[in-house]
């Protein structure tokens, strides 16, 4: 039985490693101490259901999969979730912690009542290690207030990349986030993981390692990631998370279960929302249409207050594009990409939902499904002034931009690249080519 003491300092030790800091820093007592560190972060008022499954939206096939491998007691060694971005992968994986920590799990399930559970609940269970990519220098108070928002709800978008800063949505970064394997630079993926796996459990059955956004890992942090998976511990469950799985080392891929997650549906992720107090049911239905079956992005919608100008921003965007000025375009094309690739690519999934506006608009038989209700009269007018416009071309050339953003290329080219193509399209021309050649 251990004291008090090293139950304490245990949970520091989890801590630790899901923080990435020395043992020593009591990450409890900060929470605590500095709550207003804290703002800024997600809004979350309701509070979720406290069985494990539960707070997963959707993916019944995975669920069914893993719960199955749980009542068998025939668990993988080694887990990817891969899929698109915010449907759950997060959500799945703490799920997964929790029931292999439950003490009382009922088929496989977590019970949700015992105390392994609040403790995996919480985020402070000693046998869960959660590892996410950083920049260089993460503060200790950036990273505890990531990991406390993600513990109250997996779909709170959290990553360094898709959020720079959890103190405003607004804030915008080139800074490089992955998995450093630097050894002057503490602390390292290699040695956090290394140092979790050589613990016994401390509570648990299991030791549990989440690794969120394991594509984040350069060639050597990959590579001594490998030889961790190649030699697992007794009871040692690795799960890794990625929305880029062709990015992912194939040695890495072959030696995990591969699990493929599914975008959600409109319906489920509007009463997400709900559930979660992050609209009412009308706005809901809106945004998530909008999200495109990601249950973090109509989250980041919800609690963003830039929407309204973002979808001025599309509307002047295409009002130019199809004009072909090069001279108004490249001031907004400027003050667009200075505010960061997140920004533009939030500004694209919006345009995307616009265009897609246009379409049922165009087709009169489903006007009454559009996203952008509130914006129907200027859309309406759109189609039809522009009643050769290749509205397929369109969508096509965006969904084409979107991946070039979050892949580095010059965001001004891509953007002015795919102005022209939308000027093209809206007049019935078709412009093969033009985004692909930048790639
Ligand atoms: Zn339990």
């Amino acid at each position: 039985m251990p004291s008090v003491a090293g139950r304490i300092e245990d949970t520091a030790y989890s801590y630790s490693y899901q923080c990435g800091m020395d043992p020593v820093f009591p990450v409890q007592q900060v929470l605590h101490e500095n709550p207003s560190f804290l703002v800024g972060s997600v809004r979350f008022k309701n509070s979720l259901s406290s069985m494990a499954w539960n707070n997963v939206i959707g993916q019944e096939r995975v669920v069914h999969t893993l719960n199955r491998a749980l009542s068998s007691g025939r668990v993988a060694h080694a887990y990817i979730f891969h899929g698109p971005e915010g449907v759950g992968k997060r959500a799945v994986a703490f799920g997964l912690a929790q029931a292999l920590q439950c003490l009382q799990p009922a088929d496989g399930a977590a019970c949700g009542a015992c105390n392994a559970c609040h403790k995996a609940q919480k985020g402070i269970h000693p046998d869960i290690h959660v590892l996410m990519p950083t920049t260089t220098d993460p503060s200790h108070k950036d990273i505890a207030a990531r990991l406390q928002a993600m513990a109250e709800d997996p779909y709170a978008t959290v990553d360094f990349r898709r959020r720079p800063s959890m103190e405003g949505g607004k804030a915008t970064s080139n800074k490089q986030v992955f998995y450093s394997i630097d050894e002057k630079k503490e602390p390292t993926l290699l040695r956090r993981a290394m140092r979790a796996m050589s613990f016994h459990p401390v509570e648990g059955k299991y030791r549990v390692v989440i690794v969120i956004d394991a594509d984040m890992m350069r060639k050597e942090a990959a590579n001594a990631f490998l030889k961790l998976l190649e030699e697992p511990g007794d009871n040692t469950v690795f799960v890794l998370t990625t929305d880029r799985v062709d990015h992912v080392l194939p040695t890495i891929l072959s030696r995990c279960q591969q699990m493929r997650f599914e975008t959600l549906a409109a319906d489920e992720i509007a009463a997400a929302l709900v559930q979660r107090d992050y609209a009412d049911p009308k706005t809901a239905a809106v945004l998530a249409r909008m999200a495109d079956g990601s249950l973090s992005r109509a989250i980041e919608f919800a609690a963003s207050d830039e929407l309204p100008q973002v979808r001025e921003q599309v509307l002047d965007f295409l009002r130019l594009s199809y004009k072909g000025r090069g001279d108004f375009i490249t001031p907004m094309v400027d003050q667009i990409s200075a505010q960061g690739r997140e920004y533009t690519k939030f500004l694209l999934v919006v345009a995307l939902g616009i265009i897609r506006d246009l379409m049922l608009i165009s087709d009169a038989d489903s006007p009454e499904m559009i996203v952008n209700v509130d914006q129907k009269e200027a859309l309406t007018k759109f189609v039809h002034n522009l009643k050769d416009a290749r509205i397929a071309d369109m969508i096509e050339a965006i969904e084409r931009t979107i991946p070039l953003i979050e892949r580095n290329v010059n965001t001004r080219l891509a953007l002015i690249s795919l102005s022209i193509v939308l000027g093209n399209a809206m007049k019935g021309i078709r412009s093969e080519g033009i985004v692909t050649e930048l790639v």
